[in-house]
């Protein structure tokens, strides 16, 4: 089973649950953590001896381009976040634009090698904008890895497909690669469990989560594609006591424990970085056509 363990590069306070408290115009005030708890995640997948794919934001790789090319000399593949971490559903099509094109070119001067892949921040590629699949590859991006098909209020796409596809754009192709979800079947509805990481493994039991991982496996899944984020093992991070207690769960809870959980899931499932399971199921010629609504508006 091939799995890739995906690491969005960012701070702490770019993460939604703290946006109320720490909004975008401070960002810039803000300490930046991301250094070492990044650090420590490369030394779990050295320690494993696997290899990743960090979705590294912009302004992140500017403030610490030392960071970006220690992760690229450890084996990693870098791709893209994006640069200012807004939604993709809050910008215009042309703001969009710029975002991937500047993150891209940045990425790529500081590593030196071309950057393809990319992630929307909080996998905000929804229905309403799927012009940005053309806008991705007319900026030379191959992949997109945006598409978490479960049910959820700000990225929930349970309508869209679960599998790795091609999606047709009028600017060429692209390769949709969805985060892994748990389909169970009851009777006729169909369920999707989110089990790919972030929250979902810092609040569930390890135990689940292996578990998990290992009924999409033998469901017949040719891959798995995970994630998580550098302040999700982040014990030390500000606390900010304002926040509702239940995003409060969602952004602290199980901090400590997400670590020795990565560990587990990389003995159980090796880590290669996402382009070469792309690679894999292109020799495979698994990827088909995107048969689902996303047809892309223009
Ligand atoms: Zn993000």
């Amino acid at each position: 089973m091939l799995n890739a363990i995906t690491v969005d590069v960012e701070e702490y306070f770019h993460a939604a649950n703290i946006e109320c408290v720490v909004p975008p115009r401070i960002w810039h005030a803000q300490p930046s953590r991301v250094e070492a708890s990044t650090d420590r995640l490369l030394e779990v997948f050295a320690t494993q001896s696997c290899r990743g794919t960090f979705f590294v934001l912009g302004c992140v790789a500017r403030r610490h381009p030392a960071l970006v090319r220690r992760i690229a000399d450890a084996g990693h593949e870098i791709a893209s976040h994006g640069y200012g971490h807004r939604l993709v559903t809050a910008q215009t099509r042309k703001a969009f634009a710029r975002d991937i094109r500047k993150s891209k070119f940045l990425l790529e001067q500081v590593v030196g090698r071309e950057v393809v892949g990319y992630r929307a921040p909080n996998f905000s590629i929804r229905d309403s904008v799927l012009w940005a699949y053309e806008e991705l590859v007319a900026a030379g991006y191959r992949y997109d890895s945006s598409l978490h098909p479960v049910a959820h209020p700000r990225y929930g796409n349970t309508h869209r497909a679960t599998e790795a596809a091609l999606q047709q754009t009028p600017a060429g192709p692209l390769i949709l690669i969805p985060l892994t979800v748990l389909r169970l079947q009851l009777g006729n509805r169909e369920f999707r469990l989110p089990v790919a990481g972030g929250a979902y493994w810092r609040l569930f039991p390890r135990l689940w989560t292996l578990f998990a991982l290992s009924r999409c496996a033998t469901k017949g899944a040719p891959y798995l594609n995970t994630y998580l984020h550098p302040w999700e093992i982040d014990v030390g991070q500000p606390r900010f006591s304002e926040l509702p207690i239940a995003t409060q769960i969602r952004h602290y809870g199980g901090t400590a424990s997400l670590e020795g959980t990565v560990a587990a899931v990389m003995q159980r499932f090796p880590s290669v970085p996402l382009s070469e399971i792309i690679l894999s199921l292109e020799r495979l010629g698994a990827l088909h056509p995107q048969h689902t609504s996303a047809a892309v508006p223009t």
